[in-house]
């Protein structure tokens, strides 16, 4: 809602168990693309980096990333295909009219031919 109507981006940061990723920290990060923000996001290396240090030792890692899609449907585009990795989960929010939508997770097919939809469930968080 914040970065209407330009994409918001940033990391999905929890453990991993098999299959089941569990997302405990969002770290929003600066869109780095300045000519077409509406729908493109960019996330800089150095950030990603920086925080995969960060984590080090910790028993978390990033699983996945999140962007928003302004007045888009909730699911992956064609320059979302281009850029994905195989096996981290990408979270896409929908904002309609600057209001959050639809919500869905994809993982990259390991072809990159296409994406899988995940299934997910958001626990209550207690913020002490
Ligand atoms: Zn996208």
């Amino acid at each position: 809602m914040r970065e209407y109507p330009h994409e918001c981006c940033g990391l999905l940061i929890g453990s991993s168990e098999g299959d089941r990723k569990t997302v405990t920290d969002l770290r929003v990060a600066e869109n780095q693309r300045h000519d077409s923000l509406r729908n493109r996001y960019l996330i800089d290396a150095g950030f990603i980096f920086r925080i995969e240090s960060d984590l080090r030792g910790s028993g978390k890692a990033i699983l996945g990333f999140f962007h928003s899609h302004p007045d888009a449907p909730a699911r992956p585009s064609v320059y979302d295909q281009e850029h994905a990795w195989p096996w981290y989960s990408y979270l896409i929010v929908s904002v309609k009219q600057g209001k959050p939508a639809d919500t869905t997770v994809w993982q990259l097919k390991q072809d990159r031919s296409g994406f899988t939809e995940e299934a997910f469930e958001v626990s209550t968080v207690e913020v002490s």
